[in-house]
């Protein structure tokens, strides 16, 4: 195994970290300062800003292959890092940082998302209320995740007080959905494409709370029909890695919310319930390895969040249930809102 770089702290750099550790890898990751939950876990760690394009360089000297598990690190940061060592290439982090572009470009490849305009002021907004109707969703284009930088739209009234920060937004129509799910895949360089079972994804106030197979009818009937167009997606940026593109089930079929250039919390649940990982898939890869069986292996998976203070009781569930997977990230302070950890059980056999 080489030496990977990881850019962006959190616990998905965390467990890819110790993925590419069991495969013999060493892994060197780069954050700003801050609450860097791989960094133990990783051989070395620079914690400097995105703008110091010296430490980006010392960082890269040291990898044979630069990855992410961040998609809003900055173009000028991955640009001080050379280009044959970054994987996936990074066109695929300048279309999913912008939700404007991003639901361009997965519309141009015949996927179907919310009705949406562009809103950079008051007068944009109350148009685009006007044409696509109430109640929506005002998001922020770029930054957002986990729910934050958006706001519920009930009425015209409603968008009436809303005053423009001079950021670009996105207004959305409020979908009206059965179910959500997730297509998580893996590419490798050359071109093949494995998918992972797509669970049943329930949210709460923005943030993914659980995770679950069997999916359901409403998800099962649709999962081929989102396939396609997340393979097309991979294609069209010539991905390598894991990519994930979420969707709401819908009466009239597949409706495309966001993708994710990464492996996703929608895909924890592989590190018990799959023959490979996410993050041992990503890992492979980006590295150039065969991938991995991505086989559901289990009848019956759940994966939950665990978020804020839940994370101050959340050892017990291991004197509760001897079968339940903990997996806490080593964050130091339990915010209200931030994920901690997750919980995934498995139980039947698959028949
Ligand atoms: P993530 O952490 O997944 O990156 P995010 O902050 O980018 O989240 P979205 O995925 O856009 O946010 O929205 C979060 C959740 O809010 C969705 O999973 C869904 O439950 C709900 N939601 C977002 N947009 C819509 C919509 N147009 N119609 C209905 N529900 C929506
Ligand atoms: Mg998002
Ligand atoms: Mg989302």
């Amino acid at each position: 195994g080489g030496t990977i770089g990881i850019l962006g702290g959190g616990q998905l750099g965390r467990m890819m970290a110790m993925s590419a550790a069991q495969l013999g890898c060493r892994v060197i990751g780069y954050s700003p300062p801050g609450d860097n939950v791989a960094a133990e876990v990783c051989h070395d760690f620079f914690e400097n800003g995105w703008g110091d394009k010296a430490a980006l360089a010392a960082f890269a000297s040291k990898c044979d292959v630069v990855t992410w598990e961040f998609e809003n690190v900055p173009l000028s940061a991955v640009a001080a890092i050379p280009d044959n060592l970054l994987v996936p290439h990074p066109r695929a982090l300048e279309t999913a940082q912008d939700r404007l572009k991003e639901k361009r470009f997965v519309e141009g490849l015949g996927g179907k998302p919310a009705p949406y305009a562009p809103v950079d002021s008051e007068s944009d907004l109350a148009a685009a209320v006007e044409r696509i109707g109430a109640p929506g969703i005002l998001k922020t284009a770029r930054d957002g995740y986990d729910g934050k930088g958006q706001w519920r739209i009930a009425s015209a009234r409603d968008a009436e007080s809303f005053r423009f920060p001079g950021k670009p937004y996105v207004y959305e129509g409020m979908v009206e959905f059965d179910a959500e799910f997730s297509v998580i895949l893996v590419r490798d360089a050359d071109g093949e494409v494995r998918f992972w079972d797509s669970t049943a994804n329930v949210h709460s106030g923005g943030m993914l709370e659980t995770s679950t197979l069997p999916a359901g009818e409403a998800v099962e009937a649709q999962v081929q029909q989102a396939r396609e167009i997340a393979r097309q997606t991979a294609e069209a940026l010539n991905y390598v890695g894991v990519l994930t593109l979420e969707f709401f089930a819908t009466k009239s079929g597949p409706v495309f919310n966001e993708m994710a250039p990464r492996v996703h919390n929608s895909g924890h649940w592989t590190i018990e319930g799959a023959a490979t990982s996410q993050f041992e898939n990503h890992i492979r890869a980006v590295c150039g390895l065969p991938l991995g069986s991505t086989e559901t292996r289990f009848a019956n998976i759940e994966m939950r969040n665990i978020v804020g203070e839940d994370a101050l009781t959340a050892y017990d569930i291991l004197g509760e249930d001897t079968e339940a997977h903990l997996h806490l990230y080593g964050k130091a302070e339990a915010r209200e809102g931030r994920k901690m950890g997750h919980v995934t059980r498995v139980s039947g056999s698959r028949g």
